[in-house]
């Protein structure tokens, strides 16, 4: 049970109606059947090996103190050690971590980075902590888990509400508890303390590599073509500027307060001055301008349409209104597997998650390399070995849909399937 308090801080139950866990375990059960997969594999991907909750109190500002609650799972560590995310938000619990932690493992496979998978997040709403609050959080955070994190263990990153100023008390923590600095045990770090050019454009860098790759493989022609971003953080306003930047018109995007739409194409650097000055996308305004909500964006007539926010976006309830080309999921899980099946119908390609937004953890696996071996790269050169990985695995996804005869979604989680299967079936079971 998730705590309840009456700080404002700490929110009540707001998850989705929709249990990303059992998303996760739907799309399993469907991959395992295409692909006739051992049961006891299928069973042993269903089980998290650890699940780790963590009660996280803070002294806040007044002197009160507040207790939040945090979670750190790790799904498999058949490939290596654990990776991925930390998320701050109100809507976060056990059930959306470990489905978070689940498809950590299959897009770390799907990118052949050397890694299992895992997801870790707090309960909270950030927004309405200060920011010497939001640190003392996320230190106590840090050393409630540091039980089983570690640069050869399991390495965190930002995801949603975190950046690499959380990354920086995350690595000062752990590097107290041990009496020396440990870069390597988280990525997304400021440049000053061992993080990695490029990291901070990453997932959305990646994401744009994705459809351009997914462009030129159906020969469609990407200048001149629309986009519709849902979700302004990290991830979305990197896809908006790199695509506005190849010419695409992004006509509408939004963010947690709702969304903006603009048929001639909206300034995608106005909008990314808004969001640095603590503003909302839709303090936008222009000729020709209107607001709409989340769900409504999703809906309009365009090419690309970039889910860049949360999970259970498009569902069974509004696929059959999605009138864009091709979807790029910059976001995890923003697609359930109803929603995924009449979109197939409908002729609409598919960039899944594990495939179009690794980006992030790409780069996070060059930063972590460089760490350990305390040499640093040009940005150009992260720039390069990012778009080699992620042109690699694409064509690896498109060629095995193509043999498959089955969606990207499906021949991605067929892909990283088989490589994690291969892996537990020659480390054995124990003992
Ligand atoms: N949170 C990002 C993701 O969902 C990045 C994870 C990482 O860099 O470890 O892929």
């Amino acid at each position: 049970m998730p705590v309840q308090t009456k700080n404002p801080a700490v929110p009540k139950t707001v998850e989705s109606p929709i249990n990303p866990w059992e998303v996760a375990l739907k799309q399993l059960e469907i991959v395992a059947k295409h692909m006739k997969l051992d049961p006891g594999i299928q069973s042993y991907l269903s089980y998290p090996k650890r699940c780790l909750i963590v009660s996280v109190p803070v002294r806040m500002d007044d002197g009160s103190i507040k207790i939040f609650e945090g979670y750190r799972v790790q799904h498999n560590l058949a490939r290596g050690p654990a990776k991925g995310g930390i998320r701050y938000h109100p809507g976060v619990t056990l059930d959306e971590v470990k489905a978070l932690a689940f498809w950590m493992t299959l897009k770390c496979a799907v990118l052949g980075l050397p890694y299992g998978g895992a997801k870790g997040g707090v309960r909270v709403d950030p927004k309405k902590l200060s920011l010497a609050e939001l640190e003392r959080m996320t230190r106590r955070y840090t050393s409630e888990i540091s039980i089983i994190i570690g640069p050869g263990k399991d390495i965190p990153a930002p995801d949603v509400y975190t950046n690499s100023q959380t990354m920086a008390w995350m690595m000062d923590t752990y590097s107290m508890g041990i009496g020396h600095s440990a870069p390597g045990v988280v990525t997304g770090k400021p440049l000053e303390i061992g993080g990695s050019l490029g990291r901070n454009e990453a997932t959305g860098r990646g994401c744009v590599y994705t459809i351009e790759n997914a462009f030129r493989k159906l020969h469609w022609n990407l200048k001149g073509t629309t986009a519709v971003i849902q979700g302004f953080g990290n991830a979305g306003s990197v896809c908006a500027k790199l695509l506005a930047d190849l010419g695409v018109q992004v006509i509408a995007v939004s963010d947690s307060k709702g969304g903006v739409h603009s048929p001639q194409g909206l300034d995608v650097p106005k909008l990314i001055l808004l969001k640095n000055k603590g503003g909302s996308v839709t303090d936008y305004s222009g000729s020709g301008v209107t607001r709409l909500t989340n769900q409504e964006i999703l809906e309009l007539k365009c090419d690309i349409l970039v889910p860049a926010a949360l999970e259970n976006q498009i569902t069974g309830a509004n696929a059959a209104r999605i009138q864009a080309r091709l979807i790029a999921e910059a976001a995890n899980g923003p697609t359930t597997p109803e929603a995924d099946e009449i979109l197939y119908k409908k002729e609409v390609f598919l960039l899944p998650d594990i495939l179009a937004n690794a980006g992030g953890v790409t780069v996070s696996y060059f930063e972590w390399v460089q760490d350990n071996l305390a040499y640093f790269w040009k940005e150009e050169e992260i720039n390069q070995r990012l778009e080699d990985l992620m042109s690699a695995a694409f064509e690896n996804v498109y060629l095995l849909a193509q043999e498959e005869k089955v969606d990207m979604r499906m021949a991605a989680q067929i892909l990283a399937v088989r490589k994690i299967a291969q892996a537990l079936k020659m480390r054995g079971i124990y003992p």
